[in-house]
């Protein structure tokens, strides 16, 4: 046998230098959990070649009048992973710290993401860098419609379909199907997820994520023959995610004893009040200033004594440095890679019940499907229907990963892994290599 021919061996797979690049590079990051199920799945060598390269890659300049006369470029990305499943499908994020390796890291989530729960959709991400919160109304939205303009040949509802990330929402989903329609000529809905229920979004789809990390954590609890009433849980990301999350948990009989966001957490060990909390949030706009709890730090937050905590902000906040002291015994990753390949090692070894990113989160994009299955139907659900079915899908996927999980004898990350490079790989193969 050929180097070429041959099964990939942990060598092959693993490099040296990648593994130390994983550190600092959210590709190889989420390339070394990849390479370690598709090791066990004893996945080909040539499909591991195709599964791990993203499909097609954007860059596009877009260049913005601001306010003041003045013209800015800011560049955009929209990477589409992989579509053998179906049309590639997630967000676009508005943000500082976008990379192309950023979005190429989170296209490639999203297409184990879609697998993970079923979905017949590939996977694929979209990022501007830019701060959105220095810039008004309509700079964001000549922004968002430079951006569509820029992508606009990948976009479509048989081909990429976006929907809202971090710092984006219904009102930029609404531009881009503007936008998109306005060049096609005719209004098309199925384009974009997560818009304004008033034109063609879903009942249910702005809780969605957050119900669905509340259904696995749930289904966790019953596992672990814990109940639900009593258990203390603290969320870092007081977003869309997070401020749901914690709502949806405490409507189950679960404490929740911290949030935070940006400008840091707040920590009641007898109980938060949410609904004063949100209100505090909607007057300040940040937790910061609340009177009711004890002003805590983000990195304090990952490491109280609670039983669930929820990451429900951005990537890699649990590393090998605060990993040793965190004494939840669930995690549910609301966020995006929020866990580093480091860090993972010290939870299993600590016997922490970690519910991986690509099953927790999914909840969002299984309601941007039913979404786009309304549009495309013309026929829209009741949120009872959309909330049940989420449900169904979230509760049957999360018994999958833990039977792989148990199956293979690895953690419920590899598990998860395991299970949808496998549907994904299952396709390819019956797709036949077009090489
Ligand atoms: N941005 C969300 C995610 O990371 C939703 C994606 C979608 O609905 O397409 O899962």
């Amino acid at each position: 046998m050929t180097s070429t021919s041959a099964r990939p061996s942990q060598n092959v797979m693993r490099p040296e230098k990648d593994r130390f690049l994983a550190r600092e590079n959210p590709f190889e990051e989420m390339m070394s959990r990849f390479d370690d199920a598709a090791q066990r799945l004893g996945l080909e060598p040539n499909l591991y070649r195709i599964l791990r390269t993203p499909e097609k890659q954007i860059i596009v300049a877009c260049p913005v009048m601001r306010d003041n006369g003045e013209v800015e470029v800011y560049t955009g990305y929209r990477v589409i992973y992989n579509t053998s499943r179906g049309p590639a499908k997630g967000g676009i994020r508005f943000d500082m710290n976008v990379t192309l390796d950023e979005v190429k890291a989170l296209a490639a989530w999203m297409t184990w993401k879609c697998a993970v729960v079923n979905l017949p959709f590939g996977g694929a991400k979209g990022g501007v860098i830019c701060d959105p919160a220095s810039m008004s109304n309509t700079e964001i939205e000549r922004l968002t419609r430079r951006y569509t303009t820029g992508i606009i040949e990948t976009l479509g509802p048989d081909s990429d379909v976006p929907a809202p990330d971090v710092n984006t929402n219904e009102r930029v989903m609404a531009w881009v199907m503007d936008t998109y329609s306005m060049h096609k000529r005719h209004t098309v809905t199925a384009v974009v997820t997560g818009k304004p229920v008033a034109m063609g979004g879903s009942l249910g789809r702005r809780e969605a994520t957050g119900r669905g990390c509340m259904f696995v954590t749930r289904e966790a609890l019953k596992k672990l023959g814990r109940s639900a009433q009593g258990t203390r849980v603290a969320v870092q990301g007081f977003g869309n995610v997070g401020s749901i999350a914690a709502e949806l948990m405490a409507k189950q009989g679960m404490t929740i004893v911290a949030v935070s966001d940006k400008s840091g957490g707040i920590y009641n060990p007898k109980g938060l009040d949410l609904a004063e909390v949100l209100a505090h949030v909607k007057a300040n706009k940040v937790l910061q200033g609340y009177k009711g709890a004890e002003a805590i730090t983000n990195e304090e937050l990952l490491t109280l004594d609670c039983d669930v905590l929820v990451p429900a902000a951005l990537e890699n906040v649990i590393t090998e440095e605060n990993a040793p002291h965190i004494k939840a015994r669930i995690i549910c990753e609301g966020a995006n890679g929020p866990t580093t390949a480091e860090a993972d090692k010290i939870l299993n070894d600590k016997g922490i019940f970690v519910i991986p990113d690509i099953l927790a989160n999914a909840g969002g994009v299984t309601v941007s499907y039913f979404e786009w299955v309304q549009d495309r139907g013309g026929y829209f659900w009741d949120e009872e229907t959309v909330n049940q079915r989420l449900e169904r899908i979230m509760v049957n996927s999360f018994d999958e990963v833990t039977a792989m999980a148990e199956k293979h004898k690895v953690d419920n990350r590899i598990g998860a892994y395991m299970l949808s490079i496998d549907r994904v790989a299952a396709v390819h193969r019956l797709r036949g290599m077009y090489a």
